[in-house]
């Protein structure tokens, strides 16, 4: 991953060059290499880069010189110069931290806002100086709306991992945003994909923008020595404990479908003597940050996660990636090969795959144009069990009450990709009932949909349109009432909605 180029070389200020030297690079990454000089001349950028490249310290490094180059005096409080859009809670946090660590000899303050978390802090942090904002967009529109942040002053603007920003709805809300800034700013937007829909994001957004690239993800996971074992789905816990056990494992990510799926491995390994926790969308902030933080400082060993909960994590030189399920999603399998392998060092990923799942590997290697390397249990005996025991362990959690009616979100509609396709069809409204259960969402047998960056008004609306679709199904069914379901679409029946 290193180039020739030495940071030195690169145009940064001193105090800069001192905290880059305190955080141990020696070397700048191809994307810094690239995009620093970009944005500290002023221009918009365009970059195609992923996480693990080492791209937050790309625009984070030229950003910190720019406004520690041109200070404001009597900086009016909650006004930030600098504001960076992030999709996910953890990634916000992660960004913020690193723009103090970069940041440690300048004087310049950062925040970083995010829902899930007591809003208080964030007012009282409002009332002071704020350079730099990274953000999470629902949250920040709830302080909009509450007007304790004032946009006007954004001077630079950067939207990073803006397809999955895309991916979990946040377009509404991103343009909400735009419109808040002033017109004369600089804009910096990193994506790993280049989809229409971002296409058309950037064309309205950069004016004649600089363009970095480095390797895909899938190149990049020349780093990552892949492998597959066919193991039944019912033996996969036994089997997982023991290649922890004998490969005497120190830090593995493991990745589950489902929120149910992630606690109840954790519980299995916890049995066995591995220390492990689950993060999901179900766990408050405060559980996953501890969790989090316990695996980084390898204090314990396993780490469960859903994908939604995974999305960009950052941790340092992580060895073993372990696909407890595959992903239907074949992107997704290369999003999370990518927690390894990261910024130069090696690592392992390793798919545990039932024959059910097949459909999935093979879909998988199509998109990799490689097959991943089947390999050959040895020294595993898979432990004899019970029907009963079998059932008890695939048992799903008691429901936890239901809500009356009215307040009850319903199933959201078309298929199992996790999205967020639209999370709200309308203006805000009131309308919706107080979360009184649980959304569908936070059920933990099903895979997890993203909301964790939605404000509360946009979850309340995504009920309500969840809501209003149940019924009008409902009352089609009711029109309908012998018809079989499947009959609605089927042609020879007359059509939809005959
Ligand atoms: P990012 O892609 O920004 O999430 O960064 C991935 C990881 O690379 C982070 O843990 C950074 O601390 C690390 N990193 C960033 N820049 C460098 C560098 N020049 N040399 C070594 N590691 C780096």
């Amino acid at each position: 991953m290193s180039t020739e180029i030495l940071f030195a070389d690169l145009g940064l200020a001193q105090p800069l060059l001192r905290a880059i030297t305190d955080a141990g690079y020696t070397t700048p990454t191809p994307i810094q290499a690239q995009a620093i000089p970009l944005v500290l001349a002023g221009g918009d950028l365009l970059a195609a880069a992923q996480t693990g490249t080492g791209k937050t310290a790309g625009f984070t490094l030229p950003i910190l010189h720019r406004l520690s180059e041109h200070p404001i005096e009597n900086m009016r409080p909650g006004r930030p110069r600098c504001l960076i859009l992030v999709p996910t809670r953890e990634l916000a946090a992660q960004v913020e931290a690193s723009v103090q660590t970069y940041g440690k000899h300048v004087q310049l303050t950062s925040m970083v806002m995010f829902g899930g978390v007591n809003i208080n802090p964030q007012h009282k942090a409002l009332r002071g100086r704020v350079d730099i904002l990274v953000a999470t967009p629902g949250r920040l529109l709830d302080h909009v709306g509450q007007k304790t942040v004032d946009l006007s002053g954004v001077e630079i603007l950067v939207l990073d991992e803006a397809d999955r920003m895309l991916d979990m709805g946040f377009i509404r809300d991103i343009r909400k945003i735009l419109a808040l800034l002033p017109k004369q700013r600089q804009n910096l937007l990193f994506s790993a994909t280049f989809t229409d829909e971002i296409k058309v994001l950037a064309d309205g957004l950069l004016h004649k923008p600089g363009f970095v690239e480095v390797a895909r993800r899938n190149a990049a996971s020349e780093l990552v020595e892949q492998s597959v074992y066919m193991v039944a789905q019912d033996h996969k816990r036994d089997f997982l404990s023991h290649l922890i056990k004998q490969g005497d494992w120190k830090q593995v990510l493991v990745f589950t479908r489902t929120k149910h799926g992630a606690n109840r491995l954790a519980e299995k390994l916890i049995k066995d003597g591995i220390s492990a926790a689950a993060i999901h969308g179900n766990k408050s902030q405060a559980a996953r940050t501890r969790a989090l933080a316990q695996f980084k400082d390898g204090v314990m060993p396993v780490l469960v996660a859903t994908d939604i909960a995974a999305r960009g994590l950052d941790i340092d030189q992580l060895p073993h990636v372990v696909n407890f399920e595959l992903p239907n999603v074949p992107e997704d399998y290369v999003h999370r090969i990518g927690r390894t392998g990261r910024a130069g060092s090696s690592g392992a990923a390793i798919s545990l795959v039932d024959k059910e799942e097949i459909k999935y590997l093979n879909a998988i290697e199509r998109l990799l144009k490689r097959e991943i390397p089947r390999v050959v249990i040895e020294g595993f005996v898979a432990p004899v069990r019970t029907k009963q025991e079998i059932e008890r362990e695939s048992e799903r959690p008691p429901r936890r009450p239901q809500a009356p009616r009215g307040a009850r979100p319903q199933a959201r509609q078309g298929g199992d990709r996790q999205r967020t396709d639209k999370p709200r069809t309308g203006p805000r409204t009131s309308a919706a009932k107080p979360q009184a259960a649980p959304p569908r969402h936070a059920r933990s047998h099903e895979p997890e949909i993203p909301t964790e960056g939605m404000s509360e008004a946009a979850r309340h609306q995504m009920m309500a349109d969840n809501q209003l679709r149940a019924n009008q199904k409902k009352a089609e069914l009711a029109r309908h009432p012998a018809r079989p379901q499947a009959a609605l679409f089927s042609p020879k029946s007359g059509g939809r909605g005959r």
